[in-house]
């Protein structure tokens, strides 16, 4: 690689990129485009290259960029005040909080930052819950997970993956984590039925890192039923298929379920600055007490106004309705594709939660060859586990911006094909 001192470098771009990997940790590989700027669905690159944004930051930009409503809220809460942490009270976390409590249906919120800390949340929680009401001897408490599962990249997160990009070289694990497959209630009855310790079983309603896999119709329903039957906690993860995403509110309103744990992150702040939240009942939220658990930035007062707006949001611009819409539009399109273009194996998804599985194997080039090639003509997207690419603009996409978008990853596909 080449080195460019401040006064040699050939463009931006390239600049930016080599400062990364000078002097950032090796952590991540990004497509070789560097953004300077968004509005809506559209992404700039510091050469003013204009893209459609498909990917909003694994689902946490849905309201668009930059929506103006939700940075006056941040702008003007950021002129008031910013943080106080925990130890005081301020006069905007009680406001979020009964927002949030009122908009999910459910007694109580615990807000963090990060979605993974949302989901470290609901498994202390579940954990405190199955000591405290269930009744499980002390250090005993299981949690179950199916395979496939992503919530992030803590201990606690990857101690229950089955990704060992995640997982290499990072042991020991978290003891107390069972592994079943996913979409199989047979599998999640046999679980629950045969271990009384089991204290709750966490997630998603459709899993997006692991490729936008879309369960049955009545897995979630089932799930509910289970967990009900077993006295065990249902944690939907939904940081990435809610707030509107998969066309509903919630992906559990598909199927008119209700978890005993909701994880939201990502959408929540419209992208803005990390927001997450844990909600839950009395029974459940009321077993943990001052000084068990907590955070510095959790709830703080910019955080908390920037929530509200970006909520509002969604539903002053039926942002759930439109993603519904855009989802058909876009799968119907893309399964015209499919009948001429054999690369394509699957089409699927919910809402604006979409992927294509190419016809390849995992280890291939083939979905990132694609990727590259859609980013030159002006759409940004990027490869899931090798052969899938996901497919999840802002919620706020119009028709036309919707065919544009489509008119690209057709020429694209047509073009790879020949
Ligand atoms: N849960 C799900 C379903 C996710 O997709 C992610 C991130 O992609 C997380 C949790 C973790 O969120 P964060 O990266 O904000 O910690």
């Amino acid at each position: 690689m080449t080195h460019y001192t401040d006064t040699t470098f050939v463009d931006a771009s390239q600049h930016a990129i080599e400062l990364e990997y000078r002097y950032g940790a090796h952590n991540y590989k990004p497509m070789p485009v560097v953004l300077a700027k968004g509005l809506g669905v559209h992404v700039w690159d510091v050469e003013g290259k204009q893209y459609f944004d498909f990917l909003s930051a694994y689902s946490a930009v849905s309201q668009g960029h930059c929506h103006p409503k939700i940075v006056n809220a941040m702008v003007e809460q950021a002129q008031k005040l910013t943080l106080t942490s925990r130890a005081f009270y301020n006069d905007k976390l009680g406001e979020c909080e009964k927002f949030l409590c009122e908009y999910f249906g459910y007694d109580k919120v615990l807000m963090m930052n990060s979605g993974v800390e949302g989901g470290e949340t609901a498994l202390k929680l579940t954990r405190k819950w199955a000591y405290k009401v269930k009744g499980i001897a002390p250090n005993q408490a299981k949690t179950v997970y199916a395979s496939g599962n992503f919530w992030g990249r803590t201990l606690a997160a990857i101690s229950s993956s089955t990704d060992s990009s995640s997982t290499d070289d990072y042991g020991p694990f978290l003891p107390g984590v069972i592994i079943i497959p996913y979409d199989d209630l047979d599998a999640l009855e046999n679980t629950l039925k045969n271990d009384p310790d089991i204290a709750g079983f966490m997630v998603e309603p459709i899993q997006g890192e692991a490729g936008v896999v879309v369960p049955k119709e009545g897995y979630l329903k089932g799930v509910r039923d289970l967990c009900t039957k077993y006295n065990v906690l249902f944690i939907a993860d939904e940081v990435q298929t809610g707030i509107g995403r998969t066309g509903k509110r919630l992906a559990c309103d598909w199927e008119n379920v209700k978890p005993d744990i909701l994880v939201l992150g990502k959408a929540l702040s419209g992208g803005t600055m990390p927001v997450s939240a844990a909600l839950a009942n009395d029974e459940v939220m009321l077993t943990i007490a001052p000084g068990e658990h907590g955070s510095t930035y959790g709830g703080n007062p910019l955080a908390c106004a920037v929530t509200i707006a970006a909520l509002q949001v969604v539903d002053d611009e039926n942002l759930a309705d439109n993603a519904e819409k855009m989802g058909l539009l876009f799968r119907s399109r893309m399964e015209d594709l499919q009948k001429q273009c054999n690369l394509i194996e699957i089409v699927r998804g919910k809402g604006l939660l979409n992927a294509i599985v190419i016809n390849d194997t995992e280890e291939s080039n083939t979905a990132m060859d694609l990727c590259y090639r859609m980013m030159h003509k002006g759409l940004l997207c990027k490869p899931t586990h090798g052969n899938k690419i996901r497919f999840a603009p802002p919620l706020v996409i119009n028709e036309e911006q919707m065919n544009d978008a489509c008119d690209i990853i057709c020429e694209v596909f047509m073009d790879f094909n020949n």
